[in-house]
């Protein structure tokens, strides 16, 4: 077993090193991370410059870019071996609902998954590391359990681990994604140049946070598991697209 570990806060992140302690033992660990904080990148691939690799002193090996450009490079020529599984986190603070869109996070996993490789984006939902060490159990017992039994791959699970103590111990629920409020407005301020500038606002309160979906779980005191796919299509709406713009000409 070969597991490749990402993440988006960068390689000096506690969530990255509690994850690569979580699951020693359970199989060959390389961890590949950005150098900088690159959270909100999303599936960005850094295509203007080429990328640049250094060994940290936890071992980790180090790119100057994107989450995703971490496990591109790791899986198309840096890794002497295809890993079997590909870890990202732990996170610091939630990505749930439509933070899965704009999450480095997830968007590592989930370049693994788009190569066809099983893999678990782990969030704690609460910034600030409270209760790491626990999170990191339940991260064990997530991935010790999945390669207990491994479905039929390739999979992608965002999982979503309350800021507990006893984070561990909880129940777990399978849920959809929720839906955020659109975000809070940009924070506009002067330079010391008096020029203005804009900072990107917060990310929007739920939305759609009722039973069966991720912000459900969480305010219930639950690890949250979501499986993921990657296609974007809006089948429903197939149809009635069709009538309008195929049938017309
Ligand atoms: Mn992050």
């Amino acid at each position: 077993m070969r597991i490749l570990i990402a993440n988006d806060d960068g390689y000096l992140a506690p969530g990255l090193a509690a994850l690569v302690e979580a699951v020693r033992g359970l199989g060959e660990i390389d961890v590949v991370a950005p150098e900088q904080n690159a959270s909100g990148t999303s599936n960005a691939l850094t295509l203007n410059r080429p990328l640049s690799v250094f060994h940290a002193a936890s071992g980790a090996q180090v790119v100057n870019g994107t989450p995703s450009d971490c496990v591109h490079v790791a899986l198309t020529g840096l890794l002497p071996h295809r890993p079997d599984l590909v870890l990202s986190g732990i996170n610091n603070g939630a990505n749930m609902g439509d933070d899965t869109l704009y999450s480095g996070t997830v968007a590592a996993a989930m370049e693994g998954y788009l190569f066809g490789i099983p893999a678990i984006a782990f969030s704690l939902v609460e910034k600030g590391w409270k209760h790491l060490d626990a999170a990191a159990r339940v991260a064990r017992q997530v991935v010790e359990q999945v390669l207990a039994a491994p479905p039929s791959g390739p999979w992608l699970l965002n999982v979503n681990i309350p800021a507990r103590a006893d984070a561990d111990r909880l129940p777990r629920q399978i849920t959809r994604l929720g839906r955020r409020h659109a975000s809070e407005p940009v924070i506009r301020q002067v330079n010391p140049r008096g020029e203005t500038i804009y900072w990107i606002g917060p990310a929007g309160d739920a939305r759609e946070g009722g039973e069966g979906t991720d912000f459900f779980a969480v305010a219930s005191g639950r690890v949250s598991v979501t499986p993921l796919q990657v296609d974007l299509t809006d089948h429903a709406a197939l149809p009635s697209w069709r009538t309008l713009l195929e049938a017309a000409r």
